[in-house]
């Protein structure tokens, strides 16, 4: 089914997931989605490894999800790809039964000054996509707090709309802790004519160290709220998680009363938090 389809009928709830390591059997992350199963998501989605690293397993993430019963949506980086390699890749996961896909350019790896690819940025390998599969229903990504390289908010709004012109039939955004920031990106999105349903992305505050990590290498900003929980849980992993928790479940709650089609959790491949925050929030 297309997310698309859906999206006119309803807000969604969806999870992503991501493709464990070589060595790591893919059970663990089947039960993740058997656990949260119990909260109907209407789809899945399945990161891609920068560059492609874990190609196969990406395959095999998106046949898992397929096999306990959920719509999978492939995420798909075209940095170092030629147009050959997409349609290769994009095939295997038609061939899979693929409806949905989350078309991204990806970063740059370290030294790179550009993709070494056919494609210098997300907007050309959407229209690629449409003309190659164009029975695929496109995602692309929104910035919110704008993309760290941009020049400006307004460039990157442009940029999200050129998507949109492209082929992109709705958006999920980047994890994104602050509220004020994603309702101002809506109006400005909007008034920039972005008519797409825009799904929130939303990353559990689970503990100090990735919240950091993330927040960081996306330039998303830290609210005085979760500042205070940071400073004052420091040293205290146990404390940390439950106020973050709270503070997860506070942020579900205030983004659905925002312009938002949906919510995308990331599960970190970890079900029990999540649970937790679902249920806090309203789930
Ligand atoms: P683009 O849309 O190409 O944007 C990149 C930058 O270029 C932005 O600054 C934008 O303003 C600018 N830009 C866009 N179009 C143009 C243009 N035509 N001319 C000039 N400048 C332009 N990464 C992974 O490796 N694997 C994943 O699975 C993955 N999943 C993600 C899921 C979501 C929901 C999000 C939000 C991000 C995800 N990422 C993933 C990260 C993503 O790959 C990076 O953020 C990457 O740097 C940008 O990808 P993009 O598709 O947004 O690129």
């Amino acid at each position: 089914m297309k997310i698309a389809e859906i999206l006119k009928k309803k807000r969604t709830l969806s999870f992503e997931v991501f493709p464990p390591k070589p060595e790591v059997p893919m059970d663990a992350v089947a039960n993740t989605l058997n656990k949260l199963s119990r909260f109907a998501p209407d789809f899945i989605s399945c990161t891609y490894g920068a560059g492609g690293s874990q190609r196969g397993r990406n395959l095999e993430l998106c046949a898992t999800v397929k096999n306990i019963g959920q719509i999978f949506v492939p995420h798909f980086t075209c940095i170092g790809s030629s147009r050959e390699d997409v349609i290769k890749v994009i095939g295997g996961f038609m061939d899979l039964g693929a409806e949905n896909l989350l078309a991204l350019r990806g970063d740059y790896p370290p030294g790179w000054e550009g993709t070494k690819g056919d494609f210098s940025h997300a907007d050309e390998l959407l229209v690629f996509i449409g003309k190659e599969f164009p029975q695929l229903s496109l995602c692309a990504a929104a910035y919110p707090e704008k993309h760290l390289t941009a020049p400006s908010f307004e460039s990157d709004i442009a940029c999200l709309k050129n998507k949109q012109d492209c082929g992109a039939s709705f958006f999920i955004t980047q994890l994104c802790h602050n509220n004020a920031a994603l309702e101002q990106f809506l109006e400005k999105a909007r008034k920039a004519g972005v008519s797409a349903p825009v799904i929130a992305g939303i990353m559990p505050i689970l503990s100090r160290e990735p919240v950091i990590r993330m927040t960081l290498s996306n330039g998303c900003s830290i609210p005085a709220e979760l500042a205070e929980i940071m400073g004052k849980y420091d040293k205290d992993p146990e404390g940390f998680a439950k106020a973050g928790m709270e503070f997860t479940a506070a942020l579900i709650h205030d983004f659905q009363k925002l312009d938002i089609a949906g919510l995308h959790l990331y599960t970190m491949n970890k079900w029990e938090a999540l649970t937790t925050i679902l249920q806090s929030a309203g789930f």
